[in-house]
């Protein structure tokens, strides 16, 4: 007979989009640890982190709310835009640096002490604890606003009587799953500065073919692919306006 027990806990998967060096990820998990536990009041015990194999160095690294049900304090975490911020907020202060101007305070510590990154918990960690290494990345998330992925990517399936579905009951689904190439890059452009995203996708406006349908402004997005379209660029066709994407990139901020 194998006796076993079964439990269910709140787990938060984060990773990095860019390659981290060690000091690095070890000192941004560890921050975002201690910055999630003074943000959400949280006991050392409550909330605990540990580092995931990852193929390409980007950091990847668990968070485990200890408690069975837990206090829902990682859903918050991307249900709530600015929870990351204000996390990423919190660390900086614990770690001694002034968040607005990201500089040390007087009585900073060099690399971490036990009044910033260091736990008994993590005593086989401490040679890997640098918090000068997560004050850049801290700084950015400080400013940051979460947004959901558009292009739907590392969703999980939804969990039987999860509310989930569209944030505003009643607002298009937008057709953002099925996108790729410009479209998608443009629609997450959009989310990423919070503007209104298309309601449908590859669809027929007043006779012709376009690639994203904003119906609540009456506007079109055409993305120049080689094929004569007779459109010309910036136009209003019958009160609807079309944007004729020519094939050069736009650049991020
Ligand atoms: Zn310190």
């Amino acid at each position: 007979m194998i006796p076993y027990v079964e439990d269910r806990r709140n787990i938060a998967v984060v990773r990095w989009a860019e390659t981290l060096a060690d000091t690095e990820r070890y000192s941004l998990m560890f921050a975002l640890e201690r910055g999630i536990e003074a943000t959400f009041q949280l006991e050392d015990s409550e909330l605990t982190s540990e580092q995931l194999p990852d193929d390409d160095e980007q950091g990847r690294f668990l968070l485990v709310e200890a408690a069975e049900g837990g206090a829902g304090v990682l859903r918050r975490l991307h249900s709530e835009d600015d929870a990351l911020a204000r996390v990423a907020t919190e660390a900086l202060g614990i770690m001694h640096v002034d968040p607005d101007t990201g500089q040390d305070e007087p009585d900073a510590c060099v690399w971490g002490c036990y009044r910033c990154l260091l736990t008994y918990g993590n005593q086989s960690h401490h040679e890997q604890i640098d918090r000068r290494q997560a004050t850049s990345t801290l700084m950015r998330l400080a400013r940051s606003r979460t947004v959901p992925d558009p292009t739907g990517e590392g969703d999980d399936p939804q969990e039987p009587g999860d509310p989930g579905g569209p944030e505003h009951p009643g607002a298009p689904t937008p057709p953002e799953r099925q996108l790729t190439g410009r479209a998608a890059e443009l629609v997450e452009l959009l989310a990423l500065r919070g503007l209104h995203r298309p309601t449908r996708a590859d669809v027929q406006v007043e006779g012709v073919t376009v690639d994203l349908a904003f119906d609540n402004a009456h506007a079109v997005v055409l993305f120049e692919d080689g094929h004569s379209r007779d459109v010309t660029p910036w136009c209003s066709v019958d009160g609807t306006w079309c944007a004729w994407v020519p094939p050069t990139p736009w650049r991020r901020r």
